[in-house]
């Protein structure tokens, strides 16, 4: 290879086969994302080619060890000065992509590792894309799921070259897929393994294949008439799934498709203008904030060099099964103890169910299986570098078990309890080492849900809780550190949310008020469905161990509930009653002749209280960390940005009047404890 130029970002060599690779490697960052200054260089370097007549082809690939190009960065999003000036920096990257387009000689995108946002812009300019076929490479437009959409052409280029039905869904869903999937999809032109990754895109570069072309049908989906149509059962979808009132984004991109199409400047004219203007939407502003906190949980011990490889689960149940599930999907090899194997085996079935899902090669599914082993005996205990107890809630059973324990595991393995409810401290009482205890609790569905709770009891090893953050970071879950006092931080400030629910229905709200209510204000359930779907067993005895710790009371219909069987969903009957299939039987026509807003504002008013007690009593760092928690570890509204996020969009001050209140026409007597704002947020 011979060098040409050399810029700050970009790297341009030239091949012995006259191929002009033009390498993205962003200055002093870990992965490619683009700015205002790599598309400067980016225009120049295209200017530069208009009269090239030297090199067969172009192939823009990335310089990084990871990933192709992320997207946009996030960072600039808040930084414009007026809408009129973010939409014309965006209309300046769709300049310099339509004259990647328009280039005489044949450019190709060579993807390794994740191509999103205006990675995948870029990628779609080109003429020709090649994609590696490894589970490391995903390509998608999620700009919706940060409250905007493509501004650089993404939303007109794909439905044009894909055709509108699956084009437009890649844009309003924000998903991502395969390599594989999208060579069938038809906008990767070959996804192939590594090793032949370049020798494809030379393929490309230098023979100049007919281009891939949408197919009549697909034509005909982006015509005026079909827009017509199809535009209304695109709102449609999208209306069963989000409030346009709160995400904006995926419904101006159906306005501008049906009203413009995909061909032509209008659309892209459109697509500047709608995506400028999403950029100063309360929604854009609170999910690039949440974007943000999840960077910072990700990045929490860092530094911290603890090289897990072996996992020993104890208790087979709802939790460690999955919890086991999961670390041998992230690659540790897992072992998973039960009293009996009768007791491992649904864990197994419900593992091979999940790799099926989420790895779908046979392959990759059986070594999966294969790093899953159950141990009946304990086997696993002396070897495993983090050992994890999930059996049941009993502090007498989880003493005995951490004794005996403490005895057989390596002296620097971390020893961590699941537990919801118990205090740290209560465990380690019978512990030769009481500090090397520390909570490792993570949310149902482990799977689905991304926060883990790294609970701090009085005498934690503060070494070992960076350990068990870097061990979460290992496998693929944002940690959350907490101190350990009743519910930590999750279940303590979503427990009297749902005991408010549970004391509304008794007073003759109906449960499904209650839950259209606070779906309506952005939850991704209500609080009745849910407490059904935790198991109503479960959060009595949360509810217990709280009621004692902040003297509450507990309802007496949930107690009735528990004794009567009827623990919710996985009994067919709590709150609600369900189909054999786990489908919760809905009642549409009841009747609440108040405005649904009088219930979610109690509702939130009283987890506002409970998460500003947290505050005050420093079972988190801060406020930011409890928004986060809230919303990796509940679904907590994130275009809200979080609990208190929220409480300060409206006034702190007025919100705290309005639940005092509140609580005085419920018959409450308020004490001290309540003052949100001495937390100082
Ligand atoms: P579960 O009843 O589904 O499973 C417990 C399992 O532990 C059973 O399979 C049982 O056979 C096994 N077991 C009990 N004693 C044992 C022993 N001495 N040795 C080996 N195995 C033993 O319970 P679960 O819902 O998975 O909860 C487990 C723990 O996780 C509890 O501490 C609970 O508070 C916590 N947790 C539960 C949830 C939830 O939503 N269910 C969420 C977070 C944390």
């Amino acid at each position: 290879m011979s060098r040409m130029q050399h810029y700050k970002h970009w790297q341009l060599e030239t091949d012995n086969d006259k191929v002009l690779w033009l390498y993205f490697n962003k200055q002093n960052a870990a992965v490619n994302t683009i700015d205002r200054e790599v598309m400067e260089e980016l225009s120049h370097i295209i200017d530069g080619l208009q009269n090239d007549t030297e090199h067969k082809g172009i192939i823009i690939a990335s310089g990084k060890k990871n990933g192709f190009i992320a997207g946009a960065d996030i960072a600039q999003f808040n930084k414009f000065k007026d809408i009129d000036q973010a939409v014309q920096l965006l209309q300046q990257g769709q300049l310099i992509l339509d004259k990647i387009e328009n280039l005489k000689i044949p450019t190709v995108a060579m993807i390794d590792g994740f191509c999103v946002g205006g990675g995948l812009e870029l990628a779609l300019a080109c003429h020709y894309r090649v994609a590696c076929d490894d589970p490391k490479t995903r390509l998608g437009l999620p700009e919706v799921k940060l409250g905007i959409h493509p501004g650089w052409g993404g939303s007109v280029r794909l439905p044009r070259l894909i055709g509108a039905m699956q084009g437009m869904n890649m844009v309003l869903s924000g998903h991502t897929v395969s390599g594989k999937a999208a060579a069938k999809l038809g906008f990767v032109d070959a996804a192939v393994p590594k090793r032949h990754l370049v020798k494809a895109a030379k393929y490309y570069a230098t023979q100049h294949p007919e281009r891939h072309k949408a197919t009549w049908l697909q034509n005909l989906s982006n015509s005026k008439l079909a827009r017509m149509v199809l535009a209304n059962v695109f709102r449609k979808q999208l209306r069963a799934k989000v409030n346009p009132a709160y995400y904006p984004a995926p419904y101006n991109v159906v306005d501008n498709w049906e009203d413009a199409g995909v061909w032509g400047d209008l659309p892209m004219q459109k697509e500047a203008r709608t995506c400028g203007k999403l950029f100063f939407s309360d929604t854009c502003e609170n999910l690039v904030r949440v974007f943000f906190l999840q960077e910072r949980m990700k990045g929490l011990a860092k530094e911290i060099k603890f090289s897990a490889k072996h996992v020993h689960v104890i208790g087979a149940g709802t939790m460690g099964g999955d919890i086991a599930a999961w670390c041998a999907l992230q690659g540790m090899t897992v072992t998973l103890q039960d009293r009996e194997p009768k007791f491992i085996a649904p864990a197994i079935k419900r593992a091979y169910k999940l790799y099926q899902e989420k790895l779908k090669e046979p392959y990759l599914v059986q070594k999966a299986m294969d790093r899953l082993m159950p141990d009946v005996q304990g086997d696993g205990i002396g070897r495993a570098d983090v050992i994890i107890e999930a059996i049941f809630e009993d502090l007498a059973t989880k003493q005995a078990l951490f004794k005996s324990l403490e005895m057989k595991a390596k002296p620097d393995a971390i020893l961590a309890t699941n537990t919801s409810s118990i205090p740290l401290d209560d465990i380690n009482t019978v512990m030769q080492r009481p500090e090397r205890l520390v909570g490792i609790h993570f949310f149902n569905p482990v799977a689905k849900m991304q926060l883990v709770e790294i609970v701090q009891g009085q005498v934690t090893d503060p070494s070992i809780v960076q350990k068990a953050i870097a061990f979460t970071r290992k496998i693929d879950r944002l940690p959350l550190p907490v101190k350990s006092s009743p519910g930590f931080l999750v279940n303590r400030v979503l427990m009297p949310y749902l005991l408010e629910a549970v004391a509304m229905i008794k007073e003759g709200v109906p449960a499904e008020a209650i839950d259209k209510a606070m779906v309506d204000f952005g939850m991704p359930m209500g609080p009745v469905a849910l407490a059904d779907a935790v198991g109503l067993d479960v959060c009595l005895s949360v509810a217990k161990y709280l009621g004692e710790y902040m003297n509450t009371s507990i309802p007496p219909e949930l107690v009735q509930l528990v004794e009567k069987g009827k623990l919710g969903r996985k009994t067919g009957e709590g709150f609600y009653k369900y189909t054999k299939a786990g489908k919760q039987i809905k009642n549409k026509d009841f009747k609440y002749n108040k405005p649904l807003e009088t219930i979610s504002d109690r509702l939130i008013l009283r987890m506002l209280d409970e998460a500003f007690a947290c505050l005050r009593e420093g079972v988190v760092a801060d406020a930011d960390l409890l928004d986060a928690g809230m919303i990796f570890g509940t679904g907590f509204a994130p275009f809200r940005g979080g609990p208190i996020c929220y409480a300060r969009s409206k006034g702190i001050h007025e919100l705290y009047n309005q639940y005092i209140k509140q609580r005085e026409q419920l018959g409450e007597k308020m004490i001290a404890r309540h003052d949100w704002e001495a937390t100082g947020v």
